[in-house]
């Protein structure tokens, strides 16, 4: 049997992704820690697709601002940390490191990884080859030590870290050249590391990035509208 999940990238606000997945033996669809509403109910309905879960990562508000309209709109579960719970809006499922959570017929193992915030966990979908961990790692960085220690955030990375290369790690946030920019500053003689921050600027001048290729010429330009007005 093929473990696969479709994997859709909602780009919104200033640089957020929405990750939407489809198990598509069940057809069961989550939306990974929703920022907003309107734009992931607008994508899921343009697919046909019907939302049954939300997954939080953690509680900041670009990570759950849309929880209860979505749960509203579509009657999904929703499923967060539970050392956080209080701080997730609509929680119905609370998980924690070592848990096992079903999806339909996919399987997420939870990881607690804590320093973002002292709650953050990360969904690793083996079988599939995916893992969502919001604001813990993303390309060529990790998340901000808001609530949790160096040392915390040390071996959270390397608890991702072990988990095999061939994973696609979906992210929530679109750092990558910001993040090259100043990696390149730290290991100024790391070839790999050049070479990845020029195909980086390369795709950015080429408008790759704005990550929505395919999409309505409307809906890529309002969302290039939108980072410009945020710009600085
Ligand atoms: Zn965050």
């Amino acid at each position: 049997m093929a473990h696969i999940l479709e994997v859709v990238r909602i780009p919104v606000l200033s640089d957020n992704y929405v990750w939407l997945a489809r198990e598509p033996l069940s057809g069961a669809v989550a939306v990974v820690d929703p920022a907003v509403a309107g734009p992931i109910l607008t994508e899921a309905d343009r697919r046909g697709w019907k939302i049954t879960h939300i997954l939080n990562t953690h509680h900041h508000g670009d990570h759950v601002g849309g929880n209860l309209e979505i749960k509203a709109a579509t009657g999904c579960i929703v499923v967060g940390p539970k050392r956080d719970k209080a701080r997730i809006p609509g929680i119905d499922i609370e998980v924690d490191d070592g848990d096992c959570y079903k999806f339909g017929e996919a399987e997420a193992d939870v990881f607690f990884v804590p320093g973002h915030t002292s709650g953050h966990i990360a969904y690793a979908f083996r079988k599939e080859r995916a893992l969502f961990c919001g604001d813990t790692l993303f390309a060529l960085g990790c998340g901000r030590l808001f609530e949790g220690t160096p040392a915390q955030m040390w071996k959270s990375l390397g608890r991702l870290r072990a988990l095999p290369d061939d994973m696609s790690v979906y992210c929530a946030h679109e750092y990558t050249q910001s993040n090259a920019r100043f990696a390149v500053t730290v290991e100024s003689d790391n070839k790999a590391l050049l070479a990845r921050s020029a195909a980086i600027d390369a795709a950015r001048a080429r408008g790759e990035a704005v990550g929505m290729a395919g999409a309505d010429p409307v809906a890529v330009f309002a969302e290039v509208r939108q980072r410009k007005d945020v710009f600085r």
